[in-house]
């Protein structure tokens, strides 16, 4: 069998501890077999970044903005541990921040389901995808307490010219909180919302909380109707896909009867606490895979969690380690369907999904990690360690690609 040739590159990166070490195993035993890789790589292992002052992080974004798929493996944030660790002198911003900063993009959580990992919600069949917005709000928000008096707020517009209002007369002592947000940031969110329904043919929920924010909030509403209405109504009418607006309060009651199967935008805040209760609620964060897309179609896949750094230890102290690679795996077949989309080669796409049915098959025929053995409902299921759940993936793909 040929393998499946590439046109244009992924742009491939690297990254640090146990999803490392998945990151070659998976390249080598469930790819590299079937397709000719065509990668640009770049090493985001915090050693190399150390090396290189973090200017890989920074290449490998604007790599990203060329080829305009990329795959990302999970890579350390230091902290004052690491630094210690690693033997830095700074401790670098998170790689992820760096990327989603130069690509002005937006997270798209999804969870990958499996018959057996059951979600807590009884009616929900399909992934519920949540889209955060990342700027401001209570994040870049300002604070301070106040004693009793005059709290106003003055503003000077770009000719010198002045607006005070009063917030609060403080006849007792509280405390204060300004927010903002920037109208750029709303519509790039708004336009990376619309083009992944689009690009996944799901339909789109927003919510915020307008009747109360009448301003700020409705702000939000406005933007993101504005912008329906005037550019994406019609190509949403041809997908037969839907928007949606409503309440934060009535969302959060639908989500809960919903049957799945859309995505749900959210303010920051909002997107913040409703993607860890959706991640937890579906089952497992190993199985929850994501994806940054940029306003002008840029697409970076990964796992949303992390390095996986307990096991690693394990690892290196030559125990058996039992760590789920799906998310990982996701991340790959989510660039290599994209890719295959981009440049018109229906047999990568193919691959894509075959990939993702031999994690599928193989973990609903009873074999698993332990994160994975521990929550089943399939009975006696079989816990593998690290390799030898890849081996039984690639066992299954094997079988899928010979039909
Ligand atoms: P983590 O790597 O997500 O792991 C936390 C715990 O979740 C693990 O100890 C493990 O639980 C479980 N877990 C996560 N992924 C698993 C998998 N694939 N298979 C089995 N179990 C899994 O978070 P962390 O330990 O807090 O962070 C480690 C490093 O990752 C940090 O340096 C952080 O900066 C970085 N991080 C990176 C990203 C990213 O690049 N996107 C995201 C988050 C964190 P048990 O130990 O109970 O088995
Ligand atoms: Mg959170």
């Amino acid at each position: 069998m040929d393998k499946i040739a590439m046109t244009n590159p992924i742009v491939e990166m690297d990254g640090d501890e146990m999803t490392r070490i998945l990151w070659s195993m998976i390249k080598e035993k469930l790819i590299e077999p079937y397709v000719e890789l065509n990668t640009e790589y770049y090493d985001l292992g915090l050693e190399h970044r150390k090396e290189t002052n973090d200017e890989a992080t920074t290449q490998a974004a604007e790599a990203i903005k060329k080829h305009h798929v990329g795959v990302k493996c999970a890579t350390i944030t230091p902290n004052e541990a690491r630094r210690q660790e690693y033997n830095l002198t700074t401790l670098f911003k998170s790689p992820n921040g760096t990327i989603r900063a130069i690509l002005d993009g937006t997270v798209f959580r999804a969870p990958i389901i499996v018959k057996g990992i059951e979600p807590y919600v009884r009616t929900w069949a399909k992934p519920i995808t949540i889209a955060r917005h990342a700027y401001g709000d209570v994040y870049r928000a300002f604070e301070m307490p106040v004693g009793l008096g005059k709290v106003e707020v003055l503003y000077t517009d770009g000719f010198g010219v002045e607006k005070k209002e009063l917030v609060h007369e403080f006849s007792e002592p509280g405390v204060l909180q300004v927010q903002h947000n920037l109208n750029p940031s709303i519509q790039s969110f708004a336009k990376a919302c619309f083009n992944y329904a689009l690009s996944t043919k799901q339909d789109l929920w927003f919510s915020t909380k307008d009747t109360i924010s009448k301003v700020y909030d409705h702000q939000f509403k406005d933007i993101f109707n504005d912008l329906y209405e005037k550019r994406y109504k019609p190509l949403f009418e041809k997908e037969g896909i839907s928007y949606f607006y409503t309440l934060i309060d009535d969302a959060v009651a639908r989500v809960m009867r919903s049957e799945g199967g859309f995505i749900w935008a959210c303010k920051n805040y909002d997107g913040d606490v409703m993607s860890d209760m959706v991640a937890s609620a579906f089952g497992s964060l190993s199985m929850m895979t994501s994806v940054l897309v940029s306003p002008d179609g840029n697409f970076e896949y990964e796992a949303a969690h992390g390095t996986v750094q307990r096991h690693y230890y394990k690892h290196l102290a030559g125990e058996e380690t039992s760590t789920n690679p799906c998310a990982t795996i996701f991340a790959w077949s989510g660039a290599l369907r994209k890719r295959g989309e981009l440049d018109m080669i229906p047999e990568l796409i193919k691959f894509a999904e075959k990939l993702e049915r031999a994690c599928v098959e193989t973990i609903e025929g009873g074999k698993m990690t332990g994160d994975l053995a521990a929550i089943t409902t399939i009975e006696n299921p079989e816990k593998k360690n690290t390799e030898g759940f890849l081996e039984a993936i690639a066992d299954t793909l094997k079988e899928i690609m010979s039909e």
